[in-house]
């Protein structure tokens, strides 16, 4: 069955001729695995492939309606860290009172499985809806931010650089394991921070997204979905690349692709400042 459904998404794809023959041979096999093959799909089956079941079973927002849609506010932290001053980093205690606030205001974190549904399928959201991401893959995403949402409800997406496994002040393998374990979601963030608008080659795109993104898959035992780009940089052509890959990428504050606003997610960087001060940077560059 399993064989078989994996040649229909094929022809599917493609329509090449020389599956004709053979898909007439195996039309009663195909029609029994649509019907209920792709419930069973591993984890390690291509996005393409669920991206092809999705668009059969629910129409998707047009371009034109998902950046009509109101913006969800996305927050980007790096480092977590006392005795920095620099736009990157917050002490853990600002950090801290940042979630506090925002969990006594009433806010919810969601995933980026819930923003994808809320902008392509126009799933509900909870009330006051936020998404929380970590660049960089710091240890202290782990050992400080993660157990601090936890306390407060709220889960994160985690944005690994993959050359740092095991590092000295990165995360280790087993560290990012935990955090998808615990309901936060792992995604790419390219092998070694390299812009994206630098992927020319099979090869580069082979160093920074497909082979990482294997290893990551196997340390997290789920599909990586999503990426933040390196530097905040984009454009048109790298966007429509990593759109083969990711169901969603995020960038910074920069002004979405009016082509592929699902590659080109905005972010707010947090900074060192008053709880409510988060708050309204929120407000006035997502509204
Ligand atoms: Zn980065």
């Amino acid at each position: 069955m399993k064989k078989n459904n994996k040649k229909d998404g094929r022809l599917r794809v493609s329509g090449h001729n020389k599956f004709i023959i053979s898909s007439i041979i195996l039309c009663s096999f195909l029609v029994l695995s649509c019907n209920s093959g792709n419930q069973k799909q591993s984890n390690s089956k291509s996005q393409t492939n669920a991206v092809v079941k999705d668009s059969v079973a629910l129409e998707k927002n047009s371009t034109e309606q998902i950046l009509a849609k109101p913006q969800v506010p996305v927050i980007c932290f790096h480092r977590i860290a006392n005795g920095r001053n620099d736009e990157y980093t917050v002490s853990p205690a600002t950090f801290t009172s940042q979630i506090k606030t925002l969990s006594d205001s009433g806010f919810h974190s969601i995933l980026p499985d819930q923003l994808y549904d809320y902008l392509v399928y126009n799933k509900t959201l909870p009330d006051k809806p936020f998404v929380i991401t970590f660049d960089d893959s710091r240890v202290e995403h782990a050992e400080i931010a993660a157990p601090i949402l936890e306390q407060y409800g709220f889960r994160g997406a985690f944005f690994i650089m993959t050359i740092t496994y095991n590092k000295k002040n990165y995360m280790k393998t087993e560290q990012i394991a935990q955090l998808a374990q615990a309901g936060h979601t792992i995604g790419m963030h390219s092998w070694d921070h390299t812009m994206i608008t630098k992927y020319k080659e099979p090869a580069d795109w082979e160093k920074q997204v497909i082979e990482p993104r294997k290893k990551l898959e196997s340390i997290t035992g789920t599909n990586v979905s999503y990426w933040a780009h390196p530097y905040g940089i984009f454009n048109h052509e790298s966007v429509m690349g990593l759109s083969q890959y990711f169901k969603l990428s995020f960038s910074l504050s920069t002004k979405r692709d009016s082509l592929m606003p699902l590659q080109t997610v905005r972010r707010i960087i947090a900074t060192e400042g008053s709880p409510q001060g988060l708050i309204r940077s929120m407000r006035k560059s997502f509204d």
